[in-house]
């Protein structure tokens, strides 16, 4: 059995290994057009303002190491440019010598992720313009910063990514403004929770300018302002454009296979795309989501790691699935986690749900015990039925235990009172009586 795979980041690493494990005698070869695979793109923010040292760091396996590990062929640098599902055939091209190749497959997977939108903004050509996917993307900002010594930095999009960029750019002493078109940054949270995050980002000095858009780059060579839609001038020493993702789906899609209403490539739950043998999963791929049934496209290394596991099985001869996402999702933006799962008020309304929702303070351990931590939680929940719809959660310490055990319940069907018949663990140190959960239950019952 010959399994090709198209991108060797989380998706299509995870699958080679699995199929492997499952199939020791397939031949399996990842087609990699970077020269980095197995890397962990969530860490590089962290990279990138030396809280993580070293390059090797944020790489889990080099492609020699992978290959050795896990006994699958790996062919960084080489670029699929066509897959042929009828003939089962890829061309693929080695960008070292420009030779092209044409690869058989058994059974194929597509795992080519997604890359940073870049819009056609007037004075986009100028340099010092970036956008962060890949190590060597970091590379390019970190060693712009260690060079120049940049005083001043814009990140356009409040997106999880921009925020996180903007707390390392602030960790490596650079002034940051943050532009945000839409009225509120983390448009993916309700306002009143992004506004949390806003307040905090303010308190530690980075401008937020939302509800504006970015009109054009102004400087000589370099990019030296911003003009906003509004007509504001920020004056910076470099940009960084997060304004969000699209999914890597043009070989699918000039392969004949069929693109789902997001966008992205249409699986089922066996990740099966429209083309016999081919499977498609990560960044790249459409899903279901658990509550509303509806597709779609929601990109996070977490979904991508376990696609990756479920494709692996299926490459090779297992019958495994992937039911679909809650949209479950942590980031860190300064002192603060921020957490959501499930619907927001605004994405449960719009899938036509009446709802009901709480937001509460409460503290992350008794507040006797030292350091206790402030965190809001808000509750979404259907009014008719008592159901959890979703949960967001933010504060110090502990969002990420609290938005946990609320994905589970939700995946579990459980109703807003329900919560409080929960046994979960109490002592000073770690917790309060009634846990902020159980009460936020109670406030939206
Ligand atoms: P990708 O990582 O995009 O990999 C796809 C690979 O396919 C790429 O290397 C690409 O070069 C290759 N490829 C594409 N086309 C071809 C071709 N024709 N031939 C050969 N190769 C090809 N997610 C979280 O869950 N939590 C986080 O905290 C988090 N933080 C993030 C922070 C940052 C800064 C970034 C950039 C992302 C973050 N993510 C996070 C998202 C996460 O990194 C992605 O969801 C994950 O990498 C997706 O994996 P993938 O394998 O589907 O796609």
């Amino acid at each position: 059995m010959k399994i090709a795979v198209i991108g060797g980041v989380a998706a299509g690493t995870s699958a080679a290994a699995r199929a492997k494990r499952k199939m020791p005698e397939a031949e399996i070869t990842i087609f990699e057009q970077d020269t980095d695979i197995s890397y962990s793109g969530c860490g590089l923010p962290y990279y990138i303002s030396d809280l993580i040292e070293d390059r090797e760091d944020v790489i889990i396996y080099t492609p020699q190491r992978f290959a050795e590990k896990k006994e699958v062929v790996v062919k960084s640098q080489h670029q699929v440019q066509e897959i042929k599902p009828q003939a089962k055939k890829i061309i693929v091209k080695d960008l070292k010598n420009d030779k092209i190749q044409e690869v058989d497959y058994d059974k194929l997977l597509i795992s080519t992720g997604a890359s940073p939108i870049e819009p056609p903004i007037d004075g986009s050509e100028l340099e010092n313009i970036f956008t962060l996917r890949n190590v060597n993307s970091a590379d390019k900002i970190k060693d712009f910063i260690a060079t120049n010594n940049p005083q001043q930095a814009v990140v356009i999009g409040g997106g999880y990514i921009g925020l996180e960029m903007a707390e390392n750019l602030l960790e490596s002493n650079i002034d940051v403004t943050v532009v945000e078109q839409a009225k509120q940054i983390l448009t993916n949270f309700d306002e009143d929770m992004a506004n949390i995050v806003e307040d905090h980002l303010v308190d530690k000095g980075v401008d937020v300018v939302t509800n504006d858009g970015v009109e054009k780059f102004v400087g000589e060579e370099t990019v030296e302002k911003v003009i906003t839609a509004s007509g504001e001038e920020i004056e910076t020493d470099f940009v960084l454009l997060s304004i969000g993702v699209k999914p890597n789906v043009e070989l699918a899609q000039e392969a004949g296979i069929e693109l789902g209403e997001t966008g992205a490539i249409k699986v089922n739950s066996k990740l099966e795309t429209s083309a016999p043998d081919v499977y498609a999963a990560g960044d790249c791929v459409e899903t279901k989501h658990m509550i509303t049934d509806e597709a779609v496209w929601i990109p996070l290394g977490s979904t991508a790691n376990k696609q990756g596991r479920v494709a692996g099985s299926n490459l090779a001869n297992l019958d495994d699935e992937f039911k679909g996402v809650l949209g479950t999702a942590i980031s860190k933006v300064c002192d603060l986690g921020v957490a959501r799962t499930g619907l927001t008020v605004k994405e449960a309304e719009d899938a036509g749900y009446q709802v009901v929702s709480s937001q509460i303070k409460t503290r992350n351990h008794a507040g006797y015990y030292p350091n206790a931590k402030i965190l809001t939680i808000k509750l979404v929940v259907e009014e008719e039925t008592g159901l959890i719809l979703g949960a967001q959660v933010i504060g110090e310490e502990d969002a990420d235990k609290k938005i946990d055990v609320l994905a589970t319940a939700i995946y579990n069907e459980m109703k807003a009172d329900e919560l409080i018949e929960l046994d979960l663990s109490y002592a000073p140190p770690f917790s309060i009586p009634k846990d902020g959960l159980m009460v936020a239950g109670i406030v939206a019952d």
